[in-house]
């Protein structure tokens, strides 16, 4: 990041993986985002164990997520992160919640509330997913979800549904 010409916004990162060592590309991608120009990470959480949503026949899926610092605008910290997912072997079926080696969501940008056609922020699943919900709890557990309310609440009122910490 250029030395604070700017002030840095607080964004958090959703991660995912259900293909080719799972572990292992959250743990690329975790080093390739704080690679990015214009980000520092600030925090990153455990790994989770989750079941997959839609369709049933792929692999379980491994969560985290990330806090980073970012002088990047939304839409370029997008890109960024959509490199990453290229980088590592994505590869884009049409089906949706299908399969894929690496996922990476914006969950929150700032306190910024973002309706474009390429990017809505607050992340649209966040306060239906415990795999998104739990992590982030971990490492933010007073954050204020903007037009959500409190992911203390969130977390409280979001059943595991199958999430598992891993050691
Ligand atoms: P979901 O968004 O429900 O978790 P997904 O992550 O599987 O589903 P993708 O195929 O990764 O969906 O992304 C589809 C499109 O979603 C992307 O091309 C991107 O433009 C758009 N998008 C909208 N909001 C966001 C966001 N907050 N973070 C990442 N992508 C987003
Ligand atoms: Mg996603
Ligand atoms: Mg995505």
């Amino acid at each position: 990041m250029k030395s604070l010409e700017s002030v840095p916004i607080i964004a958090y990162i959703g991660l995912g993986s259900n293909l080719a060592t799972p572990v292992a590309q959250i743990r690329s991608a975790r080093a390739a985002i704080a690679a990015i120009n214009g980000v520092q990470e600030l925090a990153f959480s455990g790994l989770y164990h989750s079941l997959p949503m839609g369709p049933q026949d792929q692999p379980d899926y491994i969560n985290a997520v990330m806090a980073i610092a970012t002088d990047l605008p939304p839409l370029d910290l997008l890109q960024g992160l959509q490199k990453i997912e290229n980088d590592q072997g994505r590869v884009r079926t049409g089906q949706h919640w299908g399969a894929r080696t690496l996922d990476l969501d914006i969950l929150i940008y700032g306190d910024q509330k973002i309706d474009q056609p390429d990017l809505t922020v607050p992340h649209k699943g966040l306060a239906d997913r415990s795999f998104v919900l739990y992590p982030l709890f971990e490492i933010a557990p007073h954050l204020v979800v903007p037009g959500k309310g409190r992911v203390a609440d969130l977390v409280a009122a979001c059943p595991l549904a199958g999430l598992k910490r891993l050691d």
